[in-house]
């Protein structure tokens, strides 16, 4: 199979948005290539002594609206169209919400668990150092992303204090808390997509109990799961790479206990717990694919793991009423099309995911004006924002006819129109 190009996708959407507002085709042509591809070869050494090259990126897409912003990936996946892709959409995203940043994304192209804990630290720092000069505060602001964390945040913090001499902690984001981390940053993406969902469900009129699929259980999937968990929504299929598990009696999993089993053994296909008990016998039955959890009979259907993998091959099967994203990217160009046709609603990932980038900024805030805000400030603000958001947007979907998408690529183009030159 052709592996779907994320960069491809991503200005199909953008040319789709400017077709309805007629955006000038000079301003078209700009926001289509990315400002400057960093990238990078970088050599570390291994426990046993021997040195490895592994490729990084740093693509920094615009900066109409401020300084880069936007995560760093360590995946095997990690390549330029990948990141590509990746910084386009935090130059829509950034805009969706009105932050003051424009779009920015990077990564190693390695799989972190192949390595060590010393060795992470070692090519961390190195990339750190390659990317010290084209970076900072008020240049460009990494954070986490896929398998990264703030323990990684931290390192990159430390590394380019200590190659540039600016000890601002506000280069990096997703920093752990004794280091000028937020309150709420880790689990902010997770809450975001709660606030929109309830905004979106209200507009729908769709009432709970409804069920729920979610694919991909890190921190987007799992703290996205358990805040609806919380809130009385039916959890009834989570995954992660190896797979996972869909009860089809339509009772919800409990998922704290899924989360703790599954940290415990390894494997979702162990943790198939309902009320108080995680039951073995029933694991078999209930063990699933990626693939399959896509195509199941649920209201909402969560994509929380990678881009492309609702495609024109799987989009007619797609059985859910609601597809959320919570991934960047999830849903291909040709899948929107088909979904549309069939009234799936997608909530696009530029809206969906949005309340990591947005308590990233309150994060960042907070280092430049030496503030530590409380939970609830944080919480309170990142609802305001993002409510703010999906309520732009779903006026732009009800008076021009588009879909989310569309809307939200809509209010992005025009703000970032207004800054254009
Ligand atoms: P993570 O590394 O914490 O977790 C990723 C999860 O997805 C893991 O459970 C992994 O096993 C699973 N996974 C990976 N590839 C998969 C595949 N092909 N099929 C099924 N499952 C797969 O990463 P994360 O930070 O939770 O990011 C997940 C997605 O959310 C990414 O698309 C990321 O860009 C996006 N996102 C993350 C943040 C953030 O703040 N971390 C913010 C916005 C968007």
């Amino acid at each position: 199979m052709i592996k779907n190009n994320p960069f491809d996708s991503a200005l199909s959407q953008l040319k789709i948005a400017a077709s309805k507002i007629d955006l000038d085709p000079n301003f078209l042509k700009i926001l289509s290539e990315p400002e400057r591809i960093i990238e990078l070869k970088i050599p570390f050494k291994k426990d046993d002594g021997k040195f490895e090259l592994v490729s990084g990126y740093r693509v920094q897409h615009n900066n109409l609206l401020g300084p880069y912003k936007g995560g760093l990936r360590y995946s095997k996946g990690v390549d330029d169209n990948e990141v590509k892709a990746l910084a386009f959409w935090m130059m829509i995203k950034n805009a969706v919400v009105d932050l003051p940043f424009g779009g920015g994304k990077g990564g190693l192209q390695i799989d972190p668990k192949t390595l060590s804990q010393n060795e992470l630290e070692r090519l961390t720092r190195e990339f750190a150092k390659k990317l010290s000069f084209n970076i900072g505060p008020k240049i460009d602001v990494p954070a986490p992303d896929m398998n990264t964390n703030p323990q990684i945040m931290d390192w990159f913090e430390n590394e380019y204090a200590k190659v540039t001499g600016d000890k601002s902690k506000a280069v990096v984001t997703g920093k752990s808390l004794q280091n000028g981390g937020s309150e709420g940053r880790t689990e902010a993406t997770g809450l975001g997509g709660f606030f929109v969902l309830e905004e979106f469900l209200k507009k729908m009129n769709m009432q709970k109990p409804l069920t729920v699929a979610v694919q991909g259980f890190g921190n987007v999937g799992s703290n996205f799961a358990l805040q609806l968990w919380k809130n009385g929504y039916k959890i009834v299929a989570v995954s992660d790479l190896a797979g996972g598990i869909y009860n089809s009696s339509g009772e919800g999993f409990n998922v704290p206990l899924v989360k703790e089993c599954k940290e415990q053994k390894g494997l979702f296909a162990n943790c198939y717990c309902i009320g108080t008990v995680c039951d073995l016998a029933d694991k078999k039955k209930g063990n699933i694919t990626n693939e399959q959890l896509l195509e199941l009979p649920v209201d909402i259907l969560i994509p929380a793991a990678t881009e492309s993998v609702i495609t024109k091959d799987n989009a007619d099967k797609i059985q859910a009423k609601v597809v959320f994203e919570m991934a960047n990217g999830p849903t291909t160009p040709e899948a929107d099309e088909i979904l549309n046709k069939k009234a799936v609603i997608v909530v696009p990932d530029v809206l969906a995911n949005s309340g990591g980038v947005t308590v990233s900024y309150f994060e960042w805030l907070q280092n430049m004006n030496n503030q530590h805000w409380d939970l609830e400030k944080v919480n309170s603000s990142l609802k305001e924002k993002i409510t703010k958001a999906f309520l732009d947007i779903w006026d732009i979907h009800v008076s021009q006819k588009v879909d989310l998408r569309t809307a939200a690529f809509i209010l992005a183009l025009k703000r970032l129109q207004q800054k254009n030159f």
